[in-house]
């Protein structure tokens, strides 16, 4: 049950209600919009261990957070499931009062083994990573030559295991705008909900460009023209994702477009990195290194005042900056290092 507490507020008053943790770095997947093979490829330097957050570590700050208002925590990476014991750190996070929802990001190939444990420690919901449902498109995507049977069946043993499953598509030109209409009617009518997520311009390597965006309103024309859909309600404050429901009652899909309909007014994450660093957006060039001072002996009540102050200072909005056409050019972290 979510506690009774006011969240602390940043610059713009916008409360800190959710942490997202990421607890690991590496992948078994090179997705060439987010870890190209070719800047990540067999020397990359990735986090060893010893930098890695303990469980310890993670749970403590988590305890903290709640006490300040947060009451969602998603896991991510790099791939989580590549991440040691993550069932016992998910059963610790859910135990946490105040914490009550809890989900993971992942590419679904590791569920088959893992689904039942992860339910078993209480997780309730799972984000798969699909991008593409005809193998020839998801083996160039991932950069591994997977095809999409894996992450299928990854989402069967979630399924199976009692998790509730929505999928994540990102939408790039000219590497998978040919899949919206395929994804589209594959999970149309089914328990699982399709969210279309506007490629980004997160970190450094991935050649963004404002051209190679599939926006909200092409996808969704898209599939109105076959599947006529109706926009419907936001769930709740701060939803990131546009929700539409098919006309003729058999599900919905959601937009996360946040280039061409940013929503830096109600974010309210802050992003915790798999070496113990803050971020207060996906956007952000430099992180608060906690895990230092958390080894140096920081104590409750300044970790406390730490983590206020942190949010506090928050002036983050560089989607919106960017549609404003202000934002700046800069060096970004990667989104397999913050996860998303
Ligand atoms: N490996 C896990 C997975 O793929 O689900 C978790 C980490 S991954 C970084 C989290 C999410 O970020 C994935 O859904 C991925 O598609 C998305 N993502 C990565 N780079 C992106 C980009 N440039 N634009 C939009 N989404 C991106
Ligand atoms: Fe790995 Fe997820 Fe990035 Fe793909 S999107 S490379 S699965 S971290
Ligand atoms: Fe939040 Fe930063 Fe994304 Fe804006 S750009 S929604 S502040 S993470």
């Amino acid at each position: 049950m979510s506690k009774d507490i006011e969240p602390i507020k940043d610059h713009f008053g916008r409360p800190l209600k959710d942490l997202r943790i990421s607890v690991i770095d590496q992948c078994n997947f090179r997705c060439t919009y987010c870890m190209p093979k070719e800047i990540f490829g067999d020397d990359y330097p990735f986090l060893p261990e010893s930098e890695l957050l303990h469980f310890d570590e993670i749970v403590r700050l988590a305890e903290k957070f709640s006490e300040l208002g947060v009451n969602k925590i998603r896991i991510t990476g790099g791939e989580p499931l590549m991440r040691k014991d993550l069932d016992q750190l998910i059963q610790r996070l859910v135990n946490i009062p105040g914490i009550d929802d809890i989900a993971l990001t992942t590419n679904a190939v590791f569920l088959p083994k893992k689904a039942k444990k992860l339910r078993r420690a209480g997780l309730k919901r799972v984000n798969v990573s699909l991008d593409a449902i005809e193998d020839a498109v998801f083996k160039q995507i991932n950069g591994k030559g997977v095809v999409a049977l894996p992450v299928l069946k990854g989402i069967e043993a979630a399924l199976d295991a009692g998790l509730q499953v929505k999928i994540n598509m990102v939408v790039k030109k000219g590497m998978n705008e040919s899949q919206i209409l395929p994804m589209a009617r594959h999970f149309k009518g089914t328990d699982v909900i399709l969210r279309f997520i506007e490629f980004m311009d997160v970190g450094n390597y991935n050649g963004w460009d404002l051209n190679n965006v599939v926006s909200k309103k092409q996808i969704i024309d898209t599939i109105h023209k076959e599947m006529p859909l109706e926009s419907a309600q936001e769930h709740y404050y701060g939803e990131v994702a546009s929700r539409f429901r098919y006309m003729d009652g058999t599900g919905e899909i959601g937009v996360i477009s946040s280039v061409t309909d940013s929503f830096c007014g109600t974010c309210t994450r802050m992003r915790l990195s798999a070496d113990g660093k803050f971020y207060t957006c996906l956007f952000a060039s430099d992180g608060f290194d906690i895990k230092e001072k958390l080894r140096k002996g920081l104590t409750d009540e300044e970790l406390e005042t730490e983590l206020i102050s942190l949010w506090g200072k928050r002036k983050d909005r560089y989607s919106d900056e960017r549609s404003e056409g202000k934002h700046k050019k800069r060096k970004k972290i990667e989104m397999s290092y913050i996860g998303g």
